[in-house]
């Protein structure tokens, strides 16, 4: 059977906001008096993106490889989840074309950091920073975004191979 030489993957996460924890989004700390809560470091937008890229493959999800019951993941740093999925990825010969993304959250603004996120998430994936959009939304001041009570974002990611 021969398959095609593009797969597409979805990610989706939230975390709830909440005090004395740092603000880790996209592998970087941005000021603000609230952090993310969560058994690893609670950075979404990397939670999502590494969902993304399992998700291409059909390799599950974040939480099949990195359980929260599993006091190794506590406090963990989630570039490790990312580094994982990234080398599943590419172990199986695949390669990321792009990742596009977006971060849901009424505060801290993240405008400001759209492009230092996707300097680091290309960094992190080792791809040039051309192929990674990070992008910001607010939540109309309505719904647990608007409220200030927890950030999410998405993350949708495409791989090709050259071999198919
Ligand atoms: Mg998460």
């Amino acid at each position: 059977m021969s398959l095609p030489p593009v797969r597409i993957g979805l990610g989706h996460d939230r975390h709830r906001l909440g005090p004395n924890r740092p603000l880790i989004l996209g592998g970087v700390q941005i000021p603000y008096e609230l952090g993310l809560v969560g058994h690893s470091d609670a950075d979404v937008l990397l939670h999502a993106i590494t969902d993304a890229l399992l998700g291409a493959l059909a390799l599950g999800d974040i939480g099949e490889w990195f359980p929260n019951t599993d006091p190794q993941w506590k406090n963990a740093d989630s570039t490790i989840f990312l580094a994982e999925a990234a080398n599943a990825v590419r172990g199986r010969g695949w390669s990321i074309a792009n990742l596009d993304c977006t971060v849901h959250a009424e505060q801290p603004k993240l405008s400001p950091y759209k492009k230092q996120l996707a300097e680091r998430i290309a960094q992190l994936l080792s791809i040039d920073a051309s192929c990674v959009n990070v992008k910001a939304k607010t939540g109309e001041k309505v719904g647990p975004i608007g409220r200030g009570e927890a950030i999410d974002a998405d993350a949708v990611v495409l791989l090709w191979r050259a071999d198919a």
